[in-house]
């Protein structure tokens, strides 16, 4: 029986750091290519466009697609048109987040909405903040594409989608929902958007607050690449552990084997998809 496996890969301090390709990330993108390895590229950054990201690494010289890309935008527009379908959104976010709302059949209001969705940008001024406090006291439902805390950039560390959530949060008392990663919401999407099982995803990733910890959470295969925020020493503070340590992705691609180092659990009791109508049969 062949053995299936596909990869949710990271793509802030694993593929690239800010503008700059890290070496060697283009060369494990095109090997999982040439082996018919699915992969899908997970962001929790709400403020491009699965068009515009997928433009963003094909200019550094990797061979990826629209559909190669998933963002905490899209996560978070999806499982909204899950739960009200047809709702409407006040937004602070830039065009990812409204464009992805668009397209799950919301409407972007400023006034009254079902739901305050959060991303990151810099769009964000005091009155929209202002706007939003009232519309939550007003019953409005705070949701967040992710709680990323801060962010690294080329200067040094912009505030992260979660700081602008917990100042709705301390202003109104109200928690959000948070869809993007570690949220088991955008981490099961994910890997069913490659129609892969959880035995055989895995969870490549630099920060263990959000891509190791998620994957730990759903049972996925998880790989810390050390080319990001995270050092090797760093590892041991945390209560939960990544199955493989690695200096960066470049690593699979100048050691091919040590991709087949990562065997999946092939364990598929915790994720055997069910025939609803067997099921349904089936006496409790
Ligand atoms: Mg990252």
């Amino acid at each position: 029986m062949r053995i299936r496996k596909g990869f949710l890969i990271d793509m802030d301090g694993v593929i690239y750091r800010g503008s700059q390709l890290i070496p060697g990330a283009d060369a494990f993108i095109k090997a999982l290519i040439e082996r018919d390895l699915p992969f899908l590229f997970l962001t929790n950054n709400s403020q491009r466009t699965r068009r515009d990201v997928a433009t963003k690494l094909i200019r550094m010289g990797i061979p990826a697609e629209e559909r190669h890309v998933f963002t905490c935008a899209m996560a978070t527009a999806r499982f909204l048109a899950s739960q009200k379908p047809n709702g409407t959104a006040y937004v602070i976010g830039e065009s990812g987040l409204s464009n992805a709302l668009h397209t799950n059949g919301y409407s972007i209001v400023d006034n009254a909405p079902d739901y305050v969705v959060v991303g990151e940008g810099r769009t964000v001024t005091l009155e929209m903040l202002e706007t939003a406090v009232q519309m939550i006291i007003d019953g409005a439902k705070l949701i967040a594409t992710n709680l990323d805390p801060n962010c690294p950039t080329s200067t040094g560390t912009r505030p992260g989608c979660g700081a602008t959530v917990a100042y709705l949060e301390t202003a109104t008392g109200f928690r959000a929902l948070s869809v993007g990663k570690p949220s088991p919401v955008m981490m099961r999407m994910a890997r069913k958007e490659l129609g892969l099982a959880t035995s055989e995803t895995i969870m490549i990733g630099d920060t263990m607050e959000t891509d190791i910890l998620g994957g730990v959470q759903m049972g996925y295969r998880t790989v810390l690449v050390l080319s990001g925020g995270t050092k090797a020493a760093d590892v041991d503070r945390f209560a939960y552990r990544p199955d493989m340590v690695v200096d960066s992705v470049a690593e699979f691609a100048a050691t091919p084997r040590r991709l087949d180092e990562l065997v999946p659990t092939m364990n598929r009791e915790d994720d055997s998809t069910h025939d609803l109508h067997q099921w349904k049969r089936t006496p409790a």
